[in-house]
């Protein structure tokens, strides 16, 4: 049977306030919509009933400590840019906590670590550090708006801007302030030693730290994380090539970016994609949709960019030549014409500015967008994206693509973007659709979807891997044995978020 929850009844609220103060509580109609989103990654989303400012874990364990008297669901947020993400998935939609007045960093850079609280964004990291730490970088996500947090992108596991050398974000966390369903607050890594840095990620025995990442905010919620900021060579700029297939940005792409401890080291970020990605970021009926336009102003069918960055004009030089020589190599080999991209430096500046905004725009073609992310091999990510290429045009979207290395191209990210006009009857349905027939072709290819939905990912996912999902249901009923928080996200377990036949049966 569904898991049962109780609303947020005005007694509750006035606990709320009680620990957290009147200004930082609020039912407002209007305040709560202006949470709302539905689309940019996930389409599922309800009103919260209220909405919580905490200023410390220690609100923060309170919070949850009524939330468990009350059974009320509770979803923590940090930026909310992960649009539908960061809101609950079922009704009573619950508690909402708005973490974003807890926004403290720290920078150590003789242990090369900074320290973020869940509300420090991304645009603050990197304006920052630019002054205060010229040498040094947050590890931001590339393109998210300047309100994503740090904190948000890394728990997410999202792609920063050296993603294409030091992978995932979740990758780069050194520790963890923890503030578990049922109040408890713990520290994960070396951190669990009082007093101790947090230097050692895998700390003072197994580390659960997995457990939280890629958790959606339904296993705990961390008020701190200690995560590795990168250095900053000022010798930078973005080389682009074309091509007409997909094998033809990949394939280069791969040889460039398995050149570990060489060239691929100062190759930080490789992501390419194809020229309706340029064209979907103008209004639809300002812009011609057939390739002959793009063409004659200098965009190829499919490109991939490479953003270098190194110490010295010599090595910056040596990265390109390795590139352009990888390149003339490939042509010669594969009888392929590949040619490098004319960038204007306009181009190149917007690549090179942080957070770059340059994803920002999809919303302009048809006023909906949303983007679905999959990993796989990186050699694989050809096939996938024209499997989904075509769908999105048997769907009526256009197929716009975009794809990006994670890690010297051992993974891809592949996301289509889905431009749509959101006021069209049965939009979200076709959505849905589409959604449920490339997820269930491509589990069967092994690939992985990277931020599962509710209804479509997560239970497609999880009933072709039973064992693993067995797993995350017992861990979830230990660490949250009411279930109260972000019910549903994730679907652990099927019954917080439907009474639908579960993953689990046959
Ligand atoms: C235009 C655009 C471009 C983007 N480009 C990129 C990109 O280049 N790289 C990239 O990786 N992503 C990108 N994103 C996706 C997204 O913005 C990032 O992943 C973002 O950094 C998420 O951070 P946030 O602070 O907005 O997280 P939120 O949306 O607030 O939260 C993300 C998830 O974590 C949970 N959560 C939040 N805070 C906590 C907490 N303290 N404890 C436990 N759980 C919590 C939420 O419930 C939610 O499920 C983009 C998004 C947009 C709209």
């Amino acid at each position: 049977m569904t898991q049962m929850y109780n609303k947020v009844t005005d007694e509750v609220v006035k606990k709320l306030v009680a620990i957290c103060g009147d200004q930082y509580v609020t039912t407002s109609e209007p305040l709560r919509h202006s949470y709302m989103a539905r689309g940019i990654m996930g389409n599922e989303a309800v009103l919260p009933e209220c909405i919580v400012r905490p200023a410390n874990a220690e609100e923060v364990s309170k919070i949850l400590v009524l939330a468990n008297e009350n059974l009320s669901p509770v979803t923590p947020a940090a930026g909310g840019l992960s649009g539908g993400f960061a809101l609950p998935a079922i009704e009573p939609g619950g508690i909402y906590m708005d973490m974003t007045r807890m926004d403290k960093m720290t920078v150590d850079t003789e242990n090369r670590v900074m320290v973020v609280e869940p509300g420090v964004k991304s645009g603050d990291a990197w304006r920052i550090f630019k002054t205060k730490y010229p040498d040094w970088a947050p590890p931001i996500p590339d393109g998210a708006p300047p309100a994503a947090t740090v904190l948000g992108d890394a728990i997410e596991r999202g792609f920063s801007l050296v993603t294409g050398v030091y992978g995932p974000q979740a990758d780069m966390i050194m520790g963890m302030e923890v503030v578990l369903p049922t109040g408890e607050i713990f520290h994960t890594g070396s951190w669990a030693l009082p007093g101790a840095k947090p230097f050692y990620r895998w700390g003072i025995g197994p580390n659960p730290d997995g457990l939280f990442l890629g958790s959606q905010g339904s296993m705990g919620i961390i008020t701190k994380c200690a995560i590795k900021m990168v250095p900053h060579p000022h010798y930078k700029t973005v080389v682009a090539y074309g091509g007409e297939t997909w094998d033809d940005i990949i394939r280069p792409a791969w040889e460039i970016s398995k050149h570990e401890m060489g060239i691929a080291e100062r190759t930080v970020m490789v992501q390419g994609g194809n020229y309706e990605l340029v064209m979907t970021r103008w209004p639809k009926e300002n812009v011609p949709v057939d390739y002959e336009f793009y063409k004659k102003i200098g965009v190829d069918q499919k490109w991939m960019n490479y953003e270098c960055w190194a110490w010295s004009k010599e090595e910056l030089d040596e990265t390109l030549q390795g590139i352009d020589k990888i390149y003339k190599d490939y042509e010669v080999r594969e009888k392929r014409t590949l040619p490098q991209q004319d960038l204007h430096p306009k181009q190149v500046a917007s690549r090179l500015k942080k957070p770059n905004k340059i994803a920002i725009p999809y919303s302009l073609w048809q006023a909906g967008f949303l983007f679905i992310t999959w990993y796989c091999p990186w050699l694989e990510s050809g096939e996938m994206m024209e499997e989904y290429c075509t769908a999105m045009e048997n769907y009526g979207f256009p197929p716009t693509m975009w794809v990006a290395s994670i890690d010297h191209a051992r993974q891809a990210i592949v996301m289509p973007i889905l431009c749509y006009d959101s006021t069209e009857p049965g939009i979200f349905d076709k959505i849905r659709e589409f959604n449920l027939e490339t997820t269930k072709s491509f589990l069967k290819k092994g690939w992985i979807n990277y931020r599962p939905d509710t209804f479509v990912h997560a239970p497609e996912t999880f009933s072709k891997a039973k064992e693993y999902y067995k797993m995350l249901v017992k861990f979830r009923k230990v660490l949250d044995p009411n279930l109260i928080l972000h019910p549903g996200r994730l679907a652990i377990p099927w019954e917080s978020v439907s009474d639908e036949p579960s993953p689990l049966q046959e």
